[in-house]
């Protein structure tokens, strides 16, 4: 369904009749025209409609929402906290934040972002914050409501919430938490929701917290068009040096390279640095402040391979990687999506490589389905020895996967 005002579709943000600040933002940040979403959610949100964005992380989701909602705060400012948006990870949280912090560079707009993983001070720091008032608090589920429980968010005059990322948030069980922040919140609210997919338990929750929502369905769940995708068929022995002989001697500033589980990441960081390659790894068990350095190092051009668990493949943002690696298949048809999305952004081309094992080539024939794409697969380079032939069946552990739809909440990846 797309229940969209056609005539408010505007092909320019000048169309949107923005405050002068926020197109001042707008020119800041380098945005020329409008995504498709960004058309078609602006009008509603600026309307005051509840929204449902199906749209996946690349579309330009977050400006979609954060620009009519700046757009509002100056024009109509109210005491306390204007806006909450919640995301599922601290990454995708800090990088609203930072979105939100470019924006509102040129307005009188205060945001705060809280997540897990900071320590006393800050948490000192952001009670503060919250109890002297900020317009737009940007946070994951758990912090947010063990501030609201606090009774320190000055929430009585909220007007807007945002669920970013909904289909994660409720992946990783954080269902409950979303239900007892809502409780907290006053209902004559306007209420967002984004998710990359709409599975029946989205649709549950939308009738739960939206008031008459519109709904705007970009997210096809396939990769941007300007991703070229291959696969190689291996054998897992043949993974590592099959990685270390696509990545050797190519003139790729930045490739990302996903591994399911923080074992392999790390052992995979471990033996392309022993290669001689300027690389580094990040998953859970590095501490915020020191995911953040090894993000920040790859962003500007200082790693050339960064190894990275599934943490990263939603909502981060690095700008203008060249190759995305994934080591293994990713468990969920939509991961991967997630994972290749990384490259290609805002309409620039890139590569994606799967590496597909035999007990892998089952959950890879379902990705081509989802994504309704037949991706090219090639045997491995003559030098790492043959690899197995095409052939994918369902494999006892493809069976477990299949029948683990419930997944409760997720372990640390
Ligand atoms: P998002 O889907 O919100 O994560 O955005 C994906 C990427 O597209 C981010 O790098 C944004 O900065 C960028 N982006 C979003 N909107 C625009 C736009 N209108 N013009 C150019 N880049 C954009």
């Amino acid at each position: 369904m797309q229940d969209t005002n056609d005539s408010m579709i505007s092909p320019e943000f000048s169309g949107f009749n923005f405050h002068p600040s926020v197109m001042e933002g707008l020119d800041a940040i380098g945005f020329e025209t409008p995504t498709p979403i960004q058309q078609m959610i602006i009008p509603l949100i600026m309307e005051g409609r509840d929204v449902i964005g199906c749209a996946q992380t690349g579309t330009g989701k977050t400006a979609a929402y954060l620009l009519p909602i700046l757009n509002r705060i100056i024009s109509q400012p109210v005491k306390g906290v204007n806006t909450i948006v919640i995301a599922p990870t601290r990454e995708l949280a800090l990088q609203i934040a930072q979105q939100l912090e470019g924006f509102s560079y040129f307005m009188n707009i205060s945001s705060l972002a809280i997540y897990g993983g900071t320590d006393g001070i800050e948490w000192e720091q952001q009670k503060k914050a919250l109890m002297q008032g900020v317009d737009v608090v940007v946070a994951t589920p758990g912090k947010l409501l063990s501030f609201l429980n606090m009774d320190i968010v000055p929430a009585g005059n909220l007007q807007h919430l945002v669920l970013d990322e909904a289909d994660r948030m409720l992946d990783m069980g954080f269902v409950d938490d979303i239900m007892r922040i809502i409780s907290y919140l006053p209902e004559n609210r306007r209420t967002l929701l984004f998710s990359a997919t709409m599975p029946p338990r989205i649709r549950d929750l939308c009738r739960r917290i939206l008031h008459d929502p519109a709904e705007v369905n970009i997210a096809i769940s396939k990769p941007a068009a300007g991703i070229l995708q291959a696969a190689y068929l291996v054998y897992d022995k043949q993974k590592t040096a099959l990685l270390s002989h696509l990545v050797k001697g190519r003139d790729l500033p930045s490739i990302l390279v996903f591994a399911s589980r923080k074992i392999n990441v790390k052992s995979i960081a471990r033996e392309l640095k022993s290669a001689g390659f300027n690389v580094a790894d990040i998953h859970s068990d590095l501490e915020q402040p020191e995911r953040e350095k090894v993000l920040l190092k790859f962003r500007n051009r200082q790693l050339q391979i960064l190894v990275a668990t599934d943490v990263l493949s939603r909502g981060i943002d690095v700008e203008n990687i060249s190759l995305v690696i994934n080591y293994d298949v990713p468990q969920d048809a939509e991961d991967y999506v997630h994972r290749v999305g990384r490259t290609a952004r805002a309409e620039q081309t890139g590569i994606a490589i799967t590496f597909v094992n035999l007990e892998e080539q089952f959950q890879f024939a379902k990705i081509e389905k989802l994504i309704d794409t037949v991706i090219r697969k090639q045997a491995p380079p003559e030098s790492l020895g043959e690899g197995p032939e095409w052939n994918p069946r369902p494999t006892f552990s493809g069976a477990v996967r299949r029948s683990s739809g419930n997944k409760g909440r997720r372990t640390k990846k």
